[in-house]
């Protein structure tokens, strides 16, 4: 978020500088996400139909979505608004928010891919969601139908169709029955396009300051006057974004600006593919409706993604929740033998319970924030990007969202 505002607010004429505590851009959550630019799944994980898997998944160790209870009142306020988001009506409210801006985001990139050639393994083949079994499968089918008024175009497929889109899925011990295609949806590598953009971002004037630990923004009146650093060093501007993922709240807090962000931990697994391999392995993005994992090809590597743990600030890989990840790669796609993954990873999405970012001005008048993007980050980033820097310019921005005023 931080990387896209800032090419965006370079290109729109802004002077911008970049802090960032980690050595390098994109070493955080949007490092071996899932890869998917999902903007016609892009949805909220509430939804009415969560709430029974929910209490089956209770304390399962390899469970989809995991709450792990700690004595942090903000983990439970959030687990208690997830809640009442999955109240009927809101789901769908929100998912038409949030499939303008996808929809809106995409053609961003592509704009921005058309105008700097930006490589990043990205593929436009399309995302397909699988189903394998009957009850999932009926489920995507009246899904993608309850979706079309909104624009938001899937294909249901039938088995023989999903194994002709994606070849790979013929081999799998558990048969795919069917499922929905969304063919102008892509894939590549986030943490790749964040490192690129911002090489691109700094040929344009951006200045990177890595290393920099921002501890605190100090308010005057109505404005923030000045960027504290953890080094004691002061940075000023006309105008500050905030966009630090998951630690956007514990920055503003002190600032009595509340967000209603809190990290949802999730894990991937990286395998690099020999050559056979790469032959075997799937190319069309996928999503398992089963496991709630995406698979995306990333150039000769197979990202496996998924998993939702309410559990705080902790960032340790859990080999148990991996292990459950690749044990479903393997049982989708035997023909890829005993290949090993080369990472285990775990990243905390920057998730609020609606599942809606937080895009705009904040209650003081030269403070913005781009946060909160949760499941959706690198589906939305160029378009929330743009968006931003249109507002901070007091342009309106090209797509209608409920931006922050
Ligand atoms: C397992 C998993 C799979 C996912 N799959 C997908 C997917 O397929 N498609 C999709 O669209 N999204 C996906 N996401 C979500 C997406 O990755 C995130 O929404 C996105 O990366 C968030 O980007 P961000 O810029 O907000 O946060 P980050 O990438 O975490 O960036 C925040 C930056 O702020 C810096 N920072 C924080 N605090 C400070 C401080 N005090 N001072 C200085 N710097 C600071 C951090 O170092 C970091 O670089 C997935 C996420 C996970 C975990």
């Amino acid at each position: 978020m931080g990387v896209s505002a800032s090419w965006y607010l370079a290109a729109a004429g802004h002077e911008v500088s970049v802090l960032e505590r980690r050595a390098g851009p994109g070493l955080e959550t949007s490092f071996a996400n899932g890869g998917q630019i999902s903007a016609s799944h892009a949805e909220p994980w509430a939804k009415p139909s969560v709430i029974p898997k929910l209490a089956r998944w209770l304390g399962r160790e390899d469970a989809p979505l995991l709450f792990r209870p700690r004595a942090d009142w903000a983990q439970w306020e959030w687990g208690l608004r997830f809640l009442r988001e999955c109240m009927p009506g809101r789901f769908e409210r929100h998912s038409r928010a949030l499939a303008g801006l996808a929809r809106y985001s995409r053609a961003c990139l592509r704009a921005l891919r058309e105008q700097t050639g930006i490589r990043y393994d990205h593929l436009a083949r399309g995302i397909l969601h699988f189903a394998t079994s009957q009850q999932d499968f009926e489920a995507l089918a009246r899904h993608a139908e309850a979706m079309r008024p909104l624009g938001v175009e899937r294909e249901v497929k039938s088995a023989a169709e999903c194994v002709a889109l994606e070849p790979a899925l013929a081999y799998s011990e558990q048969r795919v029955l069917g499922g929905a295609y969304a063919p102008q949806d892509e894939s590549g590598d986030a943490y790749r396009f964040t490192r690129e953009l911002a090489a691109l971002a700094a040929r344009k004037g951006v200045i990177f300051r890595y290393g920099v630990s921002v501890e605190a923004l100090e308010p005057a009146g109505d404005v923030v006057s000045a960027v504290r650093a953890e080094d004691g060093e002061r940075y000023l501007a006309d105008a500050y974004v905030v966009a630090l993922g998951s630690y956007s709240p514990l920055l503003l807090e002190p600032l009595r600006i509340r967000i209603p962000v809190y990290p949802l931990k999730g894990y991937s697994i990286t395998l690099p593919l020999g050559p056979a391999e790469a032959v075997a392995a799937p190319s069309v993005s996928l999503t398992d409706e089963a496991f709630k994992i995406v698979i995306s090809r990333l150039g000769e590597r197979l990202r496996a993604a998924g998993t939702a743990e309410l559990a705080g600030y902790d960032t340790s890989v859990n080999e148990v929740r991996c292990a459950a990840i690749l044990r479903r790669v393997r049982q989708l796609f035997p023909q890829l033998g005993a290949v090993s993954v080369v990472e285990n990873w775990a990243g905390l999405r920057p998730a609020t319970p609606s599942n809606l970012p937080l895009i705009g001005r904040s209650a003081l008048r030269n403070l913005y924030l781009n946060t909160g993007h949760g499941t959706l980050g690198w589906t939305l980033a160029c378009g929330s990007g743009r968006a931003l820097a249109d507002l901070v310019s007091g342009r309106r921005p090209d797509v209608a969202f409920d931006f922050l005023a």
